[in-house]
C-alpha cells in the first residue's frame, strides 16, 4: 500500500500547540496499529536548532543519531514511544544547502535555479525518499510557523504539489478566541485562515479549533457553513487535564473514525490493550493520590519551553509514583550575591539542576547543590548539572580552593572540568559537541544509577563538550564522591554521586528518553527519593 500523508498547518498565530495536535494523530493511528511516522519541516535557515539559543526557540532535542532537532521531536517520541531520526527534519537550511552544493556540482546546468520548482521538488523527493525507505503506513508532516508566513510557503507549495500525486489529507489548526463580554466564540480569525490556505491552492479536509473551552455547536456550524466542510469535520481542540489526553479526546468526537476513512484506510477498531494503558496513565496524571514539590534549577527558566524534555520526565516519573508534581522554576542567578535566601527549599522535596552552557547562574547552581547536599534534599543533576556537584564536591568537602569548570573559569587553579579531547581541534560550531546516544558502564552495583536501571550497560544521549577531569577522580573518591557510571572504554565519567542520601549526577540527558509510557529509569528514582522525603514532612 502506498504510503499516505497527513499535513497539518497553523494558520493565525503560532504556539497553538501544532506539535500536540501533531503527536495526537500519530498516536491515535498507532492506536489503529498503523506505522505513522513524522516529518518536521522548519523554514529557518539554520542547517539545524543546535546553534539556537533556547529563550528563542526552545530547547534543543536531540536524537540517538547524533541530530539536533526542534523540541517537537520530544512531543513526537514521548508520544509514540519510539526513537526518530534525524532526516525526518527538514529545514530551510538543509535544503538550501543541497540546492546550492547540486548547483555548484553542475546538477542544474544551463537552468536557472528557483524556489519553484527546483527548492518544491527537493522537498518532496525528500518526503518521497523517506517514504521509499521506511515504508511508513501514514506520514504526518507539520509544517514549522503558521500561513502567511514567508519563511513557510515554500514548504506550502510543495504539499499542495505532493497532493496533486498523493492520497493527501490536510488538517488546519486555529484559533477560536471568545470574548468575554459576550462569550461569544468567534470565528472570523479562523475563516480568514482558512481562506489563505485557499489562496495557496490548499482546501482544508479538517479545521481543528484551539479554544479554551468546549467548542460550542453554533460556532461549529458557522465556520462549517463557511468551510463547506461536514461539521464534524470542524474538531474542538479544548484546554485538557493533560496534553496526553488529546488524542482520547479527538477520539471521543469520531475524529479518529473520519480521519482514517478519509485516508482511505481499512477501518478497523483500535488496539484494545494499547488504549487501555494508555488510559490507565492519563488517569494517574489527572488524578493521582499523593504530591511532590521540586525545584527545578536552570538559566533560562522565564522561557519553560528551554526544559520541556525535564518537565514532561518529571510528569511520567510522578504519574509512575502515582504523585503530582509541584514545580518550581527556580532562576539560578537569583542564588548569588550576598542576599540568598534558601528558605523556599523548606518545602521541597526534591531538586533538579538542569544542562546549559555558558557561565552566567553558574555559581548559583553551586550554591543550590551545595544546600541540598547539606539538607539531604535529593538531588539530580543533569549534564551540567553533574558538573557543578563535582566542582561543588571540590570547592566545599575535598577542599580545593578555585575548583570549577574551564568552561566558566579557563584559568581556574583545579579545573574539575576540562574540555573532551576529542573537542581541542574543533572549531566550527554546528553538530560538533559529543552528542546522541552513547553507551556508558554502570560500574557500582551498590549505586543509586545501578538501582535505577537495573543493568549493567546501558545508553542514554549526550550533548556537551566539557568532562570531569580524571585528575581529580582519586581525590574526590577519597573524599566520599562516587563514581558510578563510566564509557565503555573507562576513559570519561558519566555518573557521579554523593555517598549518603540521594545525589546523582549523569553527564547525559536521560530526559531526553522519557516517555509518557517509559519514563526514564532515573527519573522514577529521583522522583521515588523526593516522594519519600516529602512524606518525612
Ligand atoms: N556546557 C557543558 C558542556 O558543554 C554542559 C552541557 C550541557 O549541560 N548540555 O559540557
Amino acid at each position: 500500500m502506498p504510503t499516505k500523508y497527513v499535513v497539518v498547518l497553523g494558520s493565525l498565530m503560532s504556539g497553538l500547540g501544532k506539535g500536540v495536535v501533531t503527536a495526537s494523530i500519530l498516536r491515535i493511528l498507532n492506536f489503529y496499529d498503523y506505522n505513522a511516522i513524522p516529518i518536521k519541516f522548519d523554514g529557518y535557515l539554520n542547517f539545524d536548532c543546535g546553534t539556537m539559543n533556547p529563550y528563542q526557540h526552545g530547547e534543543v532535542f536531540v536524537l540517538d543519531d547524533k541530530s539536533e532537532v526542534d523540541m517537537d521531536f520530544g512531543i513526537y517520541e514521548r508520544f509514540l514511544g519510539k526513537s526518530l531520526t534525524g532526516d525526518l527534519s527538514i529545514t530551510g537550511g538543509k535544503l538550501f544547502g543541497t540546492i546550492i552544493s547540486k548547483e555548484r556540482h553542475g546538477g542544474y546546468l544551463g537552468e536557472t535555479v528557483q524556489i519553484i520548482p527546483h527548492l518544491t521538488d527537493q522537498i518532496i523527493k525528500n518526503v518521497e525518499s523517506i517514504a521509499d525507505v521506511k515504508k511508513p503506513d501514514v506520514i504526518v508532516i507539520e509544517v514549522g510557523g503558521t500561513v502567511g508566513d514567508i519563511e513557510n510557503s515554500y514548504f506550502i507549495e510543495a504539499m499542495r504539489q505532493l497532493s496533486l500525486k498523493h492520497e493527501v489529507v490536510f488538517i488546519n489548526l486555529t484559533y477560536l478566541p471568545t470574548l468575554d463580554v459576550v462569550g461569544e466564540q468567534k470565528t472570523k480569525p479562523a475563516q480568514i485562515g482558512f481562506r489563505l490556505l485557499l489562496q495557496d491552492g490548499i482546501r482544508s479536509n479538517f479545521i481543528i479549533c484551539r479554544t479554551v473551552s468546549t467548542l460550542l455547536e453554533g460556532t461549529k456550524e458557522k465556520l462549517a457553513l463557511f468551510a463547506n466542510l461536514g461539521k464534524d469535520r470542524i474538531i474542538d481542540d479544548q484546554d485538557q487535564p493533560t496534553i496526553y489526553n488529546l488524542p482520547l479526546h479527538f477520539m471521543e468526537l469520531g475524529f479518529d473514525k473520519l480521519l482514517i476513512r478519509e485516508l482511505g484506510l481499512r477501518h478497523s477498531a483500535p488496539n484494545a490493550v494499547k488504549m487501555r494503558l494508555w488510559k490507565n496513565n492519563v488517569k494517574r496524571v489527572v488524578s493521582p493520590r499523593g504530591e511532590v514539590n521540586i525545584a527545578l534549577v536552570g538559566k533560562y527558566t522565564n522561557l519553560k519551553d528551554s526544559y520541556a524534555s525535564v518537565k514532561e520526565s518529571i510528569i511520567h516519573a510522578a504519574s509512575k509514583n502515582d504523585v503530582k508534581p509541584n514545580i518550581t522554576w527556580v532562576e539560578s542567578s537569583d542564588f548569588e550575591g550576598p542576599n540568598k535566601d534558601y528558605s523556599m527549599f523548606k518545602k521541597i522535596d526534591g531538586i533538579i539542576v538542569t544542562g546549559g552552557f555558558g557561565n552566567r547562574g553558574t555559581e548559583g547552581m553551586i550554591n543550590i547543590i551545595e544546600h541540598a547536599r547539606k539538607n539531604k534534599i535529593p538531588y539530580l543533576g543533569l549534564c551540567l548539572g553533574m558538573q557543578l556537584m563535582a566542582v561543588e564536591y571540590a570547592r566545599n568537602v575535598a577542599g580545593l580552593s578555585g575548583a570549577n569548570s574551564a568552561e566558566f573559569d579557563p584559568n581556574a587553579k583545579n579545573k574539575i572540568i576540562v574540555l573532551l579531547d576529542s573537542q581541542k581541534q574543533i572549531t566550527d560550531k554546528g553538530g560538533t559537541m559529543r552528542l546522541g546516544a552513547q553507551e556508558c558502564l554502570l560500574v557500582d552495583k551498590n549505586s543509586i544509577a545501578h538501582a535505577a536501571y537495573k543493568a549493567d550497560l546501558i545508553s542514554e544521549r549526550h550533548r556537551h563538550r566539557y568532562e570531569f577531569n580524571n585528575e581529580y577522580a582519586d581525590i574526590l573518591k577519597k573524599k566520599g564522591l562516587k563514581i558510578t557510571g563510566v564509557t565503555k572504554d573507562r576513559k570519561l565519567v558519566e555518573f557521579i554521586e554523593w555517598s549518603s542520601g540521594f545525589g546523582i549526577g549523569t553527564q547525559s540527558h536521560p530526559e531526553l528518553k522519557s516517555r509518557f509510557e517509559a519514563p526514564a529509569p532515573l527519573f522514577l528514582s529521583f522522583i521515588a527519593a523526593a516522594n519519600k522525603n516529602h512524606a518525612k514532612g
